[in-house]
Order: structure tokens, then sequence, then C-alpha cells
């Protein structure tokens, strides 16, 4: 029988070297807020049976842990796999070991960026809260519509507090990593 994407931990048919493991990676995710129950997992695949972007894509949360698990710390963070997760906290229902996934999403990608692997698409939300305030930028079109559904102008954000706000919190440090580029896509 042929190996299927929920049997395979590591990039696919790409045999795994020893040069490539970081037999440390699980216990520095491990160690973060929230990462402790990834040492439980038991690789029995409920998140990935009942995760709806798995139903839809090649993704598989238990294959994301698999990789964490064996310490492919570099195929990890520069995966896209990170940025798939919807957030929607089934695989945690699911999951008899108390993993908490998300939260293990979470801390992968707070890595990935640090590493320099961020997503276009966050990168382009972060790039324009730090310029607009917003995710979404504000629009004369969103506030006339706004008005028609007896909704409150929305107030421009004070973006002197939220640039002191990003500053202290290390964002716009982590975004100058990005200064010059694009992003990894
Ligand atoms: S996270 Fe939980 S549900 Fe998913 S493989 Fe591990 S033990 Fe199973
Ligand atoms: S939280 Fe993410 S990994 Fe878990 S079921 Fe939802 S989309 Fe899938």
């Amino acid at each position: 029988m042929g190996q299927t994407d929920e049997m395979r931990s590591q990039k696919d048919d790409v045999p795994i070297r020893d040069e490539d493991v970081d037999r440390e990676f699980k216990y520095e995710v491990a160690d973060h807020f929230g990462g402790e129950g990834l040492l439980r997992c038991l690789k029995c695949g409920a998140c990935s049976g009942g995760c709806p972007v798995a139903a839809v894509t090649d993704y598989r949360p238990r294959k994301v842990l698999g990789n964490v698990l064996l310490g492919l710390k570099d195929l990890v963070l520069s995966s896209d796999d990170i940025w798939m997760c919807a957030a929607c906290f089934t695989c945690e229902e699911r999951c008899v070991q108390e993993v908490n996934f998300t939260d293990v999403i979470t801390i992968l990608r707070n890595m990935a960026v640090r590493e320099g692997h961020a997503s276009k698409g966050y990168l382009d939300m972060a790039r324009t809260v730090l310029q607009h305030g917003r995710v979404v930028p504000m629009t004369h079109a969103v506030n006339r519509m706004r008005d028609k559904l007896g909704l409150p102008e929305l107030q421009e954000p004070d973006m002197e507090e939220l640039s002191q706000i990003m500053s202290s919190a290390g964002f716009d440090k982590i975004l100058s990593i990005y200064a010059g580029r694009d992003t990894t896509e």
C-alpha cells in the first residue's frame, strides 16, 4: 500500500537527513505558553480528520505536528502549511491528548516571522496596520455604507499611540527584517 499525505511526516518523497534535524525544536516549541501539549501528541490523526481546511486542501495538522516532533525546523518554519490553519479550534475539540494545536500553530507562525518566513498575506496585513492603524484601510465608501446601515462613522485611529504600542511590543523591529523585500510568498 502506498503512502498517503496523512502518513508522511516529512516533505513528500524527500528522505530526512541528519543535518536537517534539530532535536531541540519540539522542546523549543513546547517551552512557549500553550505549546506544552505538543509533547503529548500521539499522531492519531483525529485533528486532520475533522479539519475543514484539510477537507479541501493538502494541508494536514497531523503532518505539521509530525514534522515538528521529528525536528524538521527549517522545513516547518518555511512551509506554507503553517499559514493554512483557520483557527477554528475543531482539532482542539477532537484531540484526546489536549495538544492545543491552534496555540502550537501560533507559536510556529511567530517563530517563522522572526526567522524571515512571513507569508505575503500576513505581512501585507501587518504593514497596513502600521500605516493605517487597521487591517483594512478605512474609505469614504465604507463610512457611507455604515451610515446606510445606521452604524456610527469610524474615527481615525490615534497613529501616535499605535506607533508607541507597536514599538514597545517590538512589532516594528520584527517587520524591519522584511525591509527591502516583498515576502517569501
Ligand atoms: S494533535 Fe491530538 S488529535 Fe492531532 S494527532 Fe496529535 S493527539 Fe491526535
Ligand atoms: S484550528 Fe486549524 S488545524 Fe485545527 S481544525 Fe481548525 S483549521 Fe484545522
